[in-house]
């Protein structure tokens, strides 16, 4: 079956088709990087690492871009207020994203330019606006779209252009749908701008956000590439304002397939400052919550629905990977050498997962499958025992899924070497038939989260996923 996706653009779900064959060229709007991300930013970037997996999966090579917003009002006045450099301001909340991504288990995307480093393609890209009389000067300095130059306008967020107030002109960044108006491309300089300036052939001034995102990715992916994703919020203004500057430059079509992941609510309520109700990654893995669950939980969801982050659905995570995990292991023991039993039924759960990720990413439906195979292979070994061909089978379809899920491996969680020792001592405990010590032992090493499962050949060990 073809993979399918929504495209905002045109409202309707459709075949995808690279411009160049075998290869994916992807832009993601990345972090602003004045505070720590949140939740609800890790559910965009976990929806980008399950569509860059998946295409990686088809067998597509994919060249992903994410930016880095390292320079706009709020960095300008946070910094200002700090007394740094916004380069000093920025670093900390950079690293700390980096480290966030690693944490979640997101597979690093092949370009991270920093909105700072690409100044010059910036001013370009406003001077060509500029000479096709696409933009214009203000009396502050800055340069802003004609939007009504611009036919195309509102095509995106499905907009009507009429409505607009022509002539009028919008400096802030982020603005509604009611208030369409000419945009900022190039802001001049203002004197709470401090030191945060670029002298170029417009003046004083640094770019707006919207220019960044044209410059870097048509730098990095050319002027027309497949696909560009962000949170429903970056419909509007910002990929719209985009989308009408790349091509009013280029004169070509920006961009193939637009997807959108829907919002990651707290409290059923959009995450917002008046709220309060902002949830930091890091405040979740400080209170020892695992990351595997928080990655879990927001994978699982489909990405074009709303995702309510609650305990109760970490929980769910939790004891979803660790049934996987507990599979996996069991196909280790008790294997006979006997002819395969299972193929198809094998082939079918890979079908439907496949299937299931072709039709927009129907990541509920591609779990079903590999839950459903899980609990018929356990039911057949109710009665039967499981060949190592099967069991080989099997466990090279979980590792091919998990290239995608990226949830079966413990790796960052080994033993120290307290546990090791405790798990030793118990094992000549029960040895030595000294069972109330075995039991003791058990409970210390269960407080730390760690999991003994006894067995005629030995006792095992798993770490609890805590959330
Ligand atoms: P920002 O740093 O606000 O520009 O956001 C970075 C990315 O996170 C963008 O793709 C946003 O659309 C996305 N995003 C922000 N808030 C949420 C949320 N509550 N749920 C899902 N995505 C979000
Ligand atoms: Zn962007």
């Amino acid at each position: 079956m073809a993979t399918r996706f929504y495209n905002t653009l045109t409202r309707k779900k459709e075949e995808f088709r690279p411009i160049e064959h075998g290869i994916v060229k992807l832009y993601t709007c990345g972090p602003t990087v004045y505070s720590f991300a949140h939740i609800g930013n890790f559910r965009a970037y976990i929806f980008e690492d399950l569509l860059r997996r998946y295409l990686k999966f088809e067998g597509y090579h994919v060249i992903q871009v994410m930016n880095i917003t390292d320079v706009d009002d709020k960095i300008i006045r946070d910094a200002n207020k700090m007394n740094l450099s916004i380069d000093k301001f920025t670093i900390p909340y950079r690293n700390a994203f980096f480290a966030d991504l690693d944490a979640l288990r997101i597979e690093r995307a092949e370009h991270y330019p920093s909105a700072t480093e690409h100044i010059p393609e910036m001013v370009k890209l406003v001077k060509t606006l500029v000479g096709k009389e696409m933009a214009y000067e203000s009396d502050d300095g800055s340069i802003y779209f004609k939007v009504s130059e611009y036919p195309k306008y509102g095509q995106l967020a499905n907009l009507n252009i009429d409505s607009m107030i022509r002539g009028s002109r919008v400096i802030n960044d982020e603005y509604e749908k009611e208030q369409i108006r000419d945009f900022a491309l190039w802001k001049g300089w203002k004197s709470e701008d401090g030191n945060v300036f670029w002298e170029t052939e417009f003046g004083k001034g640094r770019p707006g956000w919207h220019i960044e995102c044209s410059a870097m990715s048509m730098k990095y992916l050319g002027p027309h590439f497949d696909i560009h994703c962000g949170g429903v919020d970056n419909i509007f203004p910002h990929h719209e304002n985009e989308i009408a500057q790349s091509e009013s430059a280029t004169g070509e079509k920006f961009v193939n397939y637009w997807l959108h992941c829907e919002h990651l609510l707290v409290n059923n309520e959009k995450m917002s400052k008046s709220l309060s109700n902002f949830i930091y990654l890091r405040e979740l893995l400080d209170k020892g919550i695992d990351p595997t669950a928080i990655r879990f939980t927001l994978l699982s969801t489909h990405y074009r629905q709303k995702l309510n982050f609650t305990d109760e659905k970490l929980d769910a995570s939790a004891k979803s990977i660790t049934r996987l995990r507990d599979f996996f292991r069991s196909l280790e023991g008790c294997l006979v050498d006997s002819k395969p039993e299972l193929s198809g039924l094998i082939d079918n759960a890979r079908k439907d997962f496949e299937s299931s990720l072709d039709d927009d990413l129907n990541i509920s439906e591609a779990l079903a499958a590999i839950f459903s195979l899980i609990k018929e292979v356990n039911v057949f070994r109710q009665t039967h025992k499981l060949t190592k061909l099967d069991a080989e089978n099997i466990k090279r379809f979980l590792n091919d899924i998990d290239t995608i899920l990226n949830v079966l491996s413990t790796s960052e969680s080994e033993l120290t070497k307290e546990e090791r020792n405790l798990i030793e001592s118990r094992n000549i405990a029960r040895k030595n038939r000294n069972w109330l010590d075995a039991d003791r032992i058990r409970d210390v090493l269960l407080a730390k989260g760690i999991i003994l499962e006894d067995s005629p050949k030995g006792t095992t060990w798993k770490r609890k996923i805590s959330t």
